[in-house]
């Protein structure tokens, strides 16, 4: 009946996620909130892990990528579950450092890392340092050297492939800010230059070919090509790259229309192709990798507001607005993302009319869902938006000034903190009136 398997509707009528009704978590904590299902995202930790484990014989790894969803207590469910952690930023990194996660499974992406975060990640000895381009090949090696250091490193390869949703394309990638490219020569040139460096070891390559994926064929395609590129770089340099890491990007149902593949399947059939690729071309089958961010922790949350102002403009558009938005949730704002929504508090009544719902920030494009069939919404019920657990917290920001969230994480029907709420405090936090203002 939802979109999320984290949902039910409970004895008393109530939307309940985790063993926990939402307004009973309402009424503690207050909203806006977010709710993350800790069982939930355990399942599909496991979920990947297992699948895996069975089609690569042991011979790989998922990591978490940490920038859909990055707070201390996740970094240590990801651990507790057997995940390795992907990174994009110091921050990230120091996410993972201090909820005490192992390093030796924490890959650094980014396709501009600064010298101060290429140096915390050789002196926190990560598993990997996914080198984008020729530049930060020289700074790593740098930086490597001047500690007396040999830096693992793996190389961001643009297959050429270019996927979102229903729709993949197989040239024009090359126009992208990440990685090298294939087509040009970029990708064995930068193989060829860090084979020639004292301080980096080449263990991988990887690629990363969109987000919100719903087709196996690119990913099936994306194997074969950079199979292909291991191959080449065996018979013109003569290294056998050991490690192949496949990215993220796989879909997650959002609104009901949306039809994702079992994440068992993909694995599966993209093994498949692995094995099969290597046979042919004679390399030895690579330790496979992959990192999937949303599909771990986009269904396992929800948002909880509370309705204020509903505004019936004629004939026009009914606007229902809540007291969080595009602060909290930015999506709808940054790429018209969609979003299903219940009333927490009637989840089981006639959806009987359109409206919009508004956020409560100073832009038009404060929206979070356009067009939604609603029962009739009236000032102070609660409206859960589904399927927010990936990249909302972790894309909020202060606009407005307004104080993020809090993260509630429910299981098994107990609810606990593992982000407090901002306050006006931390609002002004870092302002200073200079003293000769
Ligand atoms: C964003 C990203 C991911 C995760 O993507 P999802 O769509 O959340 O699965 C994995 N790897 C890299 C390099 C990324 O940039």
């Amino acid at each position: 009946m939802f979109v999320s398997d984290a949902l039910k509707i409970n004895d008393r009528r109530h939307l309940e996620i985790g063993g926990c009704d939402c307004t009973d978590l309402v009424k503690e904590y207050g909203t806006p909130i977010y709710v993350m299902d800790e069982g939930l995202i355990r399942k599909n930790c496991r979920l990947y892990k297992n699948s895996m484990d069975r089609y690569y014989k042991g011979n790989g790894l998922v990591l978490f990528a940490s920038k859909a969803f990055c707070t201390m207590a996740m970094c240590r469910i990801a651990q507790q579950e057997g995940l390795g952690l992907d990174v994009v930023s110091g921050g990230e990194l120091y996410t993972a450092l201090k909820a005490g996660f192992p390093m030796d499974k924490v890959y650094f992406h980014g396709n501009n890392k600064t010298a101060e975060e290429i140096e915390l990640a050789i002196d926190s000895n990560i598993r990997r340092i996914v080198v984008d381009n020729k530049w930060e090949l020289q700074l790593v090696n740098d930086i490597a050297s001047k500690k007396g250091k040999k830096a693992k490193i793996s190389f961001r390869i643009k297959p050429g492939i270019d996927a979102h949703t229903h729709d993949f394309v197989q040239t024009g990638q090359i126009d992208s800010k990440f990685g090298v490219a294939l087509e040009n020569g970029e990708a064995l040139d930068i193989v060829r230059e860090a084979i020639s460096l004292e301080n980096v070891k080449v263990e991988g390559v990887h690629c990363h070919i969109g987000s919100q994926i719903f087709d196996l064929a690119p990913f099936e395609l994306a194997a074969t090509v950079m199979l292909n590129f291991i191959a080449e770089v065996k018979e013109k340099l003569g290294l056998e790259i050991e490690e192949l890491n496949l990215g993220g990007g796989f879909g997650i149902k959002y609104v009901p229309e949306h039809d994702p593949i079992e994440y068992d399947k993909y694995i599966e059939s993209v093994s498949k192709v692995v094995a099969g690729v290597c046979i042919e071309k004679k390399i030895k089958q690579p330790f496979v990798v992959m990192e999937p961010g949303r599909s771990i922790v986009a269904s396992s949350g929800i948002t909880l507001y509370t309705v204020g102002a509903v505004k019936d403009i004629k004939n026009v558009r009914k606007y229902v607005s809540v007291d969080g938005g595009m602060a909290d949730n930015p999506r709808y704002a940054l790429y018209q993302s969609q979003y299903d929504a219940v009333l927490a508090n009637r989840p089981d009544a006639l959806k009987n009319e359109m409206v919009t719902i508004a956020g409560k920030c100073c832009e038009s494009g404060d929206l979070l869902i356009k067009d939604i069939m609603m029962p009739e919404i009236k000032p102070g019920d609660i409206l859960a938006v589904l399927a927010t657990g990936a990249y909302n917290y972790s894309m909020s920001s202060n606009y407005n000034r307004i104080p993020r969230p809090p993260v509630v994480m429910v299981r098994d029907g107990k609810a606990r903190l593992i982000v407090r709420r901002e306050d006006f405090h931390d609002i002004i936090r870092n302002d200073i009136i200079p003293e000769d203002l």
